[in-house]
């Protein structure tokens, strides 16, 4: 099992770098660049799937089926980040199926988009088991294939669904109430921070703030895609 960490840890770092520099090259020689890094990148997302689809670097893997990787458009100018998958996501391989997953829907398409036009993905990839938290240690093992995601669908802006996704890509303590209703940057992506679709689900007075969120993100993205 050490060995096959070990493997996995160096195939992610030596594919980053591969990425780095096919963009760096195209950009180089003057290349239609983002058109070529992006076919790329697609065929990388699906290939990076492949690669952590057994893996097995943190306790997480014990009790899991699946691997829930992401699921939408590769050349998403929106991606959509939650926390870790549950009972449903675990049994059917994707993000955000269930009551959760349809509310999101609705929010998508409130800000007029449909759901496959964006990218949804989780800071965990296995679900913990019972749905707890998950611990320091299994998001210091699972994060990077988080960065490498959004590294691979270069968005426009990402929502962070609920306090965890917010903290984890922040790296900050802070409550919702002070993250939510504001713009951050995440290595130089827009981050807007707004509630879970579960913890809407659970609490109606939220909805008024996560639509004002929601119009901020779509505000942010009309700004930067023109
Ligand atoms: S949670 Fe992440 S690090 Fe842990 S086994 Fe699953 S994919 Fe690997």
């Amino acid at each position: 099992m050490g060995e096959k960490t070990v493997d996995l840890e160096t195939e992610t770092k030596e594919t980053l770098e591969a990425v780095r520099t096919f963009v760096e090259t195209q950009a180089e020689f003057g290349l239609s660049e983002f058109r070529l890094a992006r076919a790329d990148a697609d065929t990388r997302l699906a290939g990076f799937h492949e690669t952590i689809r057994d893996c097995r670097m943190c306790g997480l893997c014990e009790s899991r089926r699946t691997v829930v990787f992401g699921s939408g458009n590769p050349d998403a100018g929106l991606m959509f980040i939650g926390e870790a998958p549950g009972a449903e996501e675990d049994r059917t391989g994707l993000p955000f199926v269930g009551p959760a997953g349809e509310l999101l829907t609705r929010m998508i398409e409130a800000i007029g988009f449909q759901r496959d036009e964006v990218y949804i993905a989780n800071v965990i990839k296995c679900r913990p088991p019972g749905n707890r938290d998950p611990k320091p240690e299994e998001v210091r093992k699972c994060r990077p294939f988080l960065e490498r995601q959004i590294e691979l669908v270069q968005p426009v802006a990402i929502c962070a669904l609920g306090l965890f996704a917010a903290r984890t890509l922040l790296e900050t303590d802070e409550p919702m109430g002070s993250l939510r209703g504001r713009q951050f940057s995440y290595r130089g992506i827009h981050l807007i921070p707004t509630y879970h679709p579960a913890a809407l689900l659970r609490n109606r007075h939220w909805k008024r703030p996560a639509w004002e969120d929601l119009q901020l993100l779509r505000r942010v993205y009309d700004d930067e895609a023109g």
